[in-house]
């Protein structure tokens, strides 16, 4: 672990001088970008360096691993925010709600009632991204376009405090126009929170307005 630990805090402030580099020609304060260290497959040894660097928002993609591996870790550290960026299945709606500060993925409305469920029945309100189906891919998860206004009214209609907007946009395309599809889609829902720009182009996403990047593989190094 001490030999990893300034491993992590190089990569971090790496990471940390990028978005503050791009903010200036979009003139954006870097502190409106929230920056989420996608920990998945990561264990504490990985974790642990990133937060003595002072990283405190963390991403994880499956339920049950982040039950697994952050009770612990929040007990040492009560001050870390925990992001669901993975899709979610309605049967796992309450693990969610208790353990998550935000969810990224409410994409249907099968789920958006499990939330709704779980959150009345913990008496918490955990604020939800709506994912997107950006690309319009078969295979992905997301709302589709056409059916986003309505979606949205579902979501506000069942009180669940909506962050804005997530994508995941297609593989080995450029996400540039992704990602200013979605800004445009958040600007015509009054919605400020845009999730979007991992590892390969969160400098991009910043600078078409990303107020949430989720980075792994540039903090914690490749996943097995
Ligand atoms: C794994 C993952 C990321 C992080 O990907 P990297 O390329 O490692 O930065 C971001 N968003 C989601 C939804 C993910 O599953």
């Amino acid at each position: 672990m001490d030999i990893e630990a300034p491993g992590a805090a190089a990569r971090l402030s790496d990471v940390r001088s990028n978005i503050a580099r791009v903010c200036k020609p979009a003139r954006r304060a870097p502190e409106d970008v929230t920056l989420i260290a996608v920990s998945k497959t990561k264990g504490p040894e990985a974790i642990l360096p990133l937060i003595a660097a002072g990283q405190r928002v963390f991403g994880e993609n499956r339920v049950q691993e982040a039950e697994a591996k952050w009770p612990d870790l929040r007990a040492a550290h009560p001050d870390i925010e925990l992001h669901l960026i993975g899709q979610l299945q309605s049967n796992k709606a309450e693990e969610a709600v208790a353990l998550f500060d935000y969810i990224h993925s409410l994409d249907r409305p099968s789920l958006l009632t499990a939330l709704a469920r779980a959150m009345d029945k913990a008496g918490r309100r955990v604020p939800c991204f709506v994912q997107v189906n950006i690309g319009d891919e078969a295979q992905k998860g997301g709302c589709p376009i056409v059916e986003l206004p309505g979606f949205l009214e579902k979501v506000r209609a069942a009180d669940i405090p909506l962050a804005g907007l997530m994508c995941i946009p297609p593989a080995d395309t450029e996400a540039a126009p992704f990602f200013a599809l979605l800004a445009k889609l958040a600007a015509d829902h009054g919605l400020e929170g845009l999730s979007m720009g991992m590892s390969g182009d969160y400098e991009t996403a910043v600078m078409l307005g990303a107020t949430h990047v989720r980075v792994g593989t540039a903090l914690f190094g490749a996943r097995e």
